[in-house]
C-alpha cells in the first residue's frame, strides 16, 4: 500500500506501533537490487516494513542532478509488492518542505559532514541529515536499514541517532554489486555503454589497494597516489583515502580496522564505493 500524506501514515502506524517492530528503509526510489537487499534485511529484523521513496531536494547542489534524477515510482511499487512490503511512504514535496529550503530548519552533524563527499558536495550531508530526521519523526521506526555503499552517510546517521537520542537501532547492509564489481546505484544509468564497460575498475582498484595493505604495505600516501594515478586514466577522482573505519580519520600505520573510500566521476556519473580491510 502506498501513502503520500504524513497524517495518513501516522494514523496507519498508530495501530501497528507497540504491537509490531517497525523497520524503515529510506530511499530515493529507482530501486535496484541494492535497495531490495535492504528490504530483505529489514524483514529479518522487523515485522512491519516501511519503505520511503523521496528524492530529497535539500541534498542536491544547485548544479547537481535533482531534476534529472531517475523517478520510476510505478516500477518501484511493483518491485516492492513482490517483496511484500507493508507500507510505501512516498510523500509530496510540499508536505516535506512546505517552505523554501533556505528558510527551513536544518540538521548538521559537524566536522565529518565537511569531509570526503561533503568537501565536494557542500550541504549534501545537511540535506541528508535533515530529511532523515523528518522521516524518523514521521515513521518513528524501531529499526532503520542503511547501505554500507554510502559509508560516510551511515557513519553520520549513527552519530545523528546517538546525538539526538533517537530510540532507533541501525542495521547496515553490505554493498550489492554488479557482476564486474560496480556497486549498484541509481546513477549508474548515466553511464554510456563504453563507460559502463570500464566502471568496474573502481572496485578492482579498491581490491588491489586492499591486497597491498594485507601484504603489509604501510606507506598509505604511496598507495593512494598509485590508485589515483591508475584511476585517473579514465576517471576524475574526487578522493581516494585510506581511513580508520571507526571515525573515518586518516589511517596510521598501526591501525587495523581500515576502510578505503573512493568517489570518482566517469562521464556524467559520480560513483562512490569503499572497501573494508581488516589487518590482524
Ligand atoms: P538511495 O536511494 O541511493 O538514497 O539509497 C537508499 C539506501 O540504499 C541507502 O541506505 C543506500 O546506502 C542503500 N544502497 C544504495 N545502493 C546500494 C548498494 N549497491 N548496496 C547496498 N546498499 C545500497
Amino acid at each position: 500500500m502506498m501513502i503520500e500524506s504524513i497524517h495518513a501514515v501516522r494514523e496507519k502506524l498508530r495501530a501497528v506501533r507497540g504491537q509490531q517492530k517497525i523497520a524503515l528503509v529510506g530511499t530515493m526510489g529507482n530501486l535496484h537490487q541494492g535497495h531490495l537487499h535492504l528490504v530483505k534485511l529489514a524483514k529479518q529484523h522487523a515485522d512491519y516494513i516501511v519503505v520511503s521513496i523521496f528524492v530529497n531536494p535539500m541534498q542536491f547542489g544547485p548544479k547537481e542532478d535533482f531534476a534529472s534524477y531517475p523517478r520510476t515510482l510505478e516500477g518501484d511499487l511493483e518491485k516492492l509488492s513482490s517483496l511484500d512490503v507493508d507500507l510505501v511512504f512516498a510523500p509530496k514535496m510540499q508536505d516535506i518542505y512546505p517552505a523554501q529550503l533556505d528558510v527551513h530548519t536544518k540538521v548538521t552533524v559537524p566536522n565529518i559532514s565537511d569531509e570526503f563527499c561533503g568537501l565536494f558536495r557542500p550541504g549534501f550531508f545537511t540535506g541528508v541529515a535533515t530529511v532523515v530526521c523528518k522521516l524518523f519523526n514521521i515513521i518513528q521506526p524501531n529499526i532503520v536499514i542503511f547501505g554500507e555503499k554510502d559509508f560516510q552517510q551511515l557513519h553520520i546517521i549513527r552519530q545523528l541517532v546517538q546525538d539526538l537520542c533517537f530510540p532507533i537501532q541501525i542495521i547496515s547492509s553490505p554493498i550489492i554489486r554488479e557482476e564486474d564489481g560496480l556497486a549498484m546505484s541509481s546513477r549508474n544509468q548515466y553511464l554510456l555503454p563504453q563507460e559502463r564497460k570500464i566502471a568496474g575498475q573502481i572496485y578492482q582498484t579498491l581490491l588491489n589497494t586492499g591486497q597491498k595493505l594485507m601484504e603489509g604495505e604501510v606507506d598509505f600516501n604511496n598507495l593512494t597516489s598509485q590508485a589515483k594515478n591508475i584511476l585517473a586514466s579514465h576517471f576524475k577522482v574526487d578522493y581516494f583515502s585510506i581511513c580508520k573505519r571507526e571515525d573515518l580519520k586518516e589511517a596510521c600505520k598501526d591501525d587495523k580496522d581500515l576502510i578505503i573510500l573512493v568517489a570518482a566521476w566517469l562521464g556524467r556519473a559520480r560513483l562512490i564505493d569503499n572497501l573494508c580491510v581488516d589487518l590482524c
